[in-house]
């Protein structure tokens, strides 16, 4: 079978609901296994993160980053410092970089377009951002410099728990957001938290059905992690298992996504992030973010929490995933979904 006749699975509500109880975890892991095998060949996308700015507007209940949060160290790298961080990406061989921040808007779109056409001229690599909710005409500007994707997770797709957990964001506009990037030609991604505090398998179910039917490139979901200097601090941390559930189903449903295995699953469980990979996830992001910022981006505990350098700790990662006999693959790993995205 070629990947070409690979067609998706149109699980329903109550079959997800199945899958998400664990009932057939070994008939789904083989097939969220036999399926990604197929699509990807065995390679492992890796695309290198540069975490740019800690710095939040928002109050996101679950997230160490929020504005409330006094007791994280604030940093912001220079326009400099990121497209250096960016050579040390190409340096390693890498062809995708992600420029991920806090909603700061300190850095205006001027700035994202002056970085995104300074590395579009240096590299021929792709750029995915992730800056959080911005206006329509940014998205327009960065799509026309260059930008390749954005992602934006919704974290739930339950406006009720959303807004128990995303103080005065706004929920429809994060969604019009998502509609206005695909419409902008980004290979678009979207995801959720999973056993954020206030979900239910009921709700799970929803987000998993509704990120099929948006027909995205890029699905991210990750456990929920409580970060001490939260109102989340006392709930309990996700399952492991729910969030390998999760993705496992999405490639059953998306088989052409790009779904990353998430540093969450590893803080929790040593070896989670790896296990992933043979469960229906086909990307790892290895953070590149300079000395400056690494630690302080917390976004919850054990996140960037590694003492050893950028390179040994890509190389420990290339083990990790030839020892499951799986290949890192350093090319841009563009989405398969939407071919006709450039
Ligand atoms: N500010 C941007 C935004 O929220 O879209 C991008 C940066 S934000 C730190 C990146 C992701 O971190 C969020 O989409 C969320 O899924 C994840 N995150 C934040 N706090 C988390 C937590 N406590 N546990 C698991 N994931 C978390
Ligand atoms: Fe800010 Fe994103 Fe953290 Fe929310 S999840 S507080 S928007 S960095």
């Amino acid at each position: 079978m070629t990947a070409a006749t690979i067609s998706p699975m149109a699980l329903n509500k109550q079959q997800i609901l199945s899958l998400l109880q664990g009932q057939q975890d070994t008939w789904l892991f083989d097939q969220a296994q036999r399926i990604t095998s197929q699509v990807f060949a065995d390679n492992v996308y890796l695309r290198g993160i540069v975490e740019f700015s800690n710095y939040c507007l928002h109050n996101c209940h679950y997230c160490g980053l929020r504005s409330a949060n006094r007791k994280v160290v604030r940093y912001r790298l220079s326009e400099q410092e990121i497209l250096s961080a960016v050579d040390n990406i190409v340096a390693a061989g890498l062809n995708t970089v992600v420029l991920q921040s806090g909603d700061d808007k300190h850095y205006r779109s001027e700035v994202i377009t002056r970085l995104i056409v300074a590395i579009k001229q240096k590299h021929d690599i792709a750029i995915t951002l992730s800056l959080g909710d911005r206006h329509s005409h940014e998205l327009q500007q960065w799509r026309a410099a260059g930008a390749d994707r954005y992602l934006l997770k919704m974290e739930t797709f339950d406006q009720t728990l959303f807004e128990q957990c995303r103080p005065k964001a706004d929920f429809h506009q994060r969604l019009h957001q998502l509609k206005t990037l695909q419409s902008l030609g980004y290979q678009t991604g979207s995801g959720i938290i999973t056993d954020l505090p206030g979900t239910t398998d009921e709700r799970l179910a929803n987000d998993i059905l509704t990120l099929t039917q948006m027909e995205l490139d890029m699905l991210a979901c990750g456990p929920f992690v409580a970060h001490q200097q939260t109102p989340f601090a006392d709930e309990p941390n996700g399952n492991v298992l729910t969030s390998q559930r999760v993705s496992a189903i999405l490639r059953l449903m998306n088989p052409y996504a790009n779904i990353p295995a998430t540093s969450s699953l590893e803080v929790l469980t040593r070896g989670a992030r790896e296990q992933a990979l043979l469960r229906g996830c086909n990307v790892i992001m290895p953070s590149f973010t300079p000395e400056k910022g690494y630690v302080n981006y917390s976004i919850y505990p054990g996140k960037n929490a590694s003492t050893i350098a950028t390179q040994p700790r890509l190389n420990a990662m290339f083990e990790q995933i030839n020892a499951h006999g799986l290949h890192p693959c350093l090319s841009r790993g563009d989405s398969k979904r939407n071919p006709h995205v450039p």
